[in-house]
């Protein structure tokens, strides 16, 4: 076994190892694919008795190296990339439920995860129950039947903020017999490791922090193989019986604890193909090597301007789990004692109309569709990404029509805090 560093070390030196003579820094491989000396080389590869590259649709070093990396810091035993966070928690979630299948899912989600449940995968047979994270136990475990496939819930809510609590979803889905998959983007492995506290599968839209400067949209997933498929009876037959893709190979028995992400590789990945480009990952892979700096600065810098909105005369209300005001202090604590993240919302006294109004002042801050970078940004839900949702989800989902999502990034925090102050003066 090899000596397990700290994170910070994990971040600039896993991954990629080169031997004697090889580039330092990960290289690119682009190449959609990978040359072989014999045909009898090339056909183990498609009955999975061999591993190795052959077409970048399925794998790639690249991102492989950078998904090795990731691995590492949520403490997994197989990791992938995806072209987006979105195709992450799709294949997270199709790779254990097809149709007929039903998930559990927080009702504080992302946006875009709450359509991908609630509508799109709903076309393809699978049922979602939408459920209040602050729920009781006995709430949580009566939202399970017969079909129940996995839990599904974000460490920490984008937008609304709402601290999860780890603990409790990870017990209601065992005693289930089901996996948690946890999306921990905000948090990100520096702040979080959701496998200490139970979840089983976890995702990342590395959109976010982990690329950390708005360069390329992606995602991960990673397993930490203590979810046991075949204890759970006939609930995942995908995972424990025979493939017919495969001339039925059973990836549990063939596969081990690296059971889920080789069928999500193999399996989904050839067939809906949503891989990463190589050139992405090896961006992400610049990201992640500054990611410890990055999330501490985002951190300090957001709880001092969470602090300047909380005395602010004009501010209506602030949500930021670091907040000693907030619902969710004593659940930050307990998983996230480092920091949550660098987002904060708030609401005006004027409203909808003065949040408006007081966005388009903003100078530094700049109003973009993106959050969780080393830029400052701001957005309004209810008029951007929440815009398809009725206000009764809305409000199901923590965002408020007033809510101002400020992602502080990681410029000299008096800066921002002087931008704030002029732009609310203007309301
Ligand atoms: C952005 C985001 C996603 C979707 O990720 P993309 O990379 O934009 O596809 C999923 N979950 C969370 C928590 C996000 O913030």
């Amino acid at each position: 076994m090899e000596k397990q560093f700290k994170k910070e070390t994990i971040c600039i030196q896993s991954g990629w190892k080169p031997k004697k003579g090889e580039p330092r820094v990960l290289p690119i491989y682009q190449s959609t694919t990978f040359k072989y000396e014999t045909s009898e080389q090339m056909g183990k590869l498609f009955d999975l008795e061999e591993s190795g590259y052959f077409y970048t649709r399925l794998q790639n070093p690249t991102n492989d190296f950078v998904a090795q990396k990731i691995c590492e810091l949520e403490g997994g035993v197989a990791a992938m990339l995806t072209s987006s966070g979105q195709a992450a928690n799709y294949y997270a979630v199709f790779n254990i439920c097809e149709a007929g299948g039903h998930v559990i899912m927080s009702s504080t989600v992302y946006g875009g995860t709450f359509n991908l449940l609630t509508v799109t995968m709903k076309k393809m047979g699978i049922t979602c129950t939408v459920i209040d994270p602050d729920c009781s136990e006995e709430e949580l475990n009566a939202a399970f039947q017969e079909n129940t496939k996995c839990v599904l819930a974000e460490t920490i809510a984008n937008p609304a903020l709402v601290v999860l609590d780890i603990e409790k979803f990870a017990k209601a889905a065992h005693a289930h017999q089901v996996p948690l998959i946890i999306d921990n983007t905000f948090a990100t492995p520096i702040n979080c490791n959701p496998f200490e506290w139970g979840a089983d599968i976890v995702t990342h839209s590395t959109t976010k922090y982990m690329d950390g400067h708005a360069m390329s949209v992606g995602g991960a997933i990673v397993d930490s193989g203590n979810f046991d498929w075949e204890a759970a009876g006939d609930k995942f037959p995908g995972l424990t019986t025979p493939d017919d893709s495969y001339h039925g190979v059973t990836y549990t028995k063939q596969f081990g604890k690296g059971a889920y992400i080789t069928k999500a590789t193999v399996q989904l990945m050839r067939d809906l193909g949503s891989i990463q480009a190589p050139q992405n990952a090896f961006l992400l892979n610049v990201g992640l090597e500054t990611l410890p700096l990055r999330m501490e600065r985002h951190c300090a810098n957001a709880q001092a301007v969470a602090e300047f909105l909380e005395k602010h005369e004009k501010v209506a209300w602030v949500n930021y789990p670091g907040l000693k005001s907030n619902k969710y202090y004593a659940l930050a604590q307990k998983y996230l004692p480092k920091g949550s993240c660098g987002v904060i919302s708030f609401g005006l006294k004027g409203g909808r109309a003065a949040a408006e109004k007081m966005m388009d002042k903003l100078s530094l801050a700049a109003i973009v569709t993106h959050v969780a970078d080393a830029r400052t940004c701001v957005l309004h839900p209810a008029s951007h990404t929440h815009r398809q949702m009725t206000d009764e989800q809305l409000l199901e989902a923590g965002v408020a029509p007033d809510l101002i999502r400020f992602s502080v990034g990681i410029e000299h925090v008096d800066d921002i805090i002087a931008d704030l102050e002029q732009a609310l003066e203007s309301v």
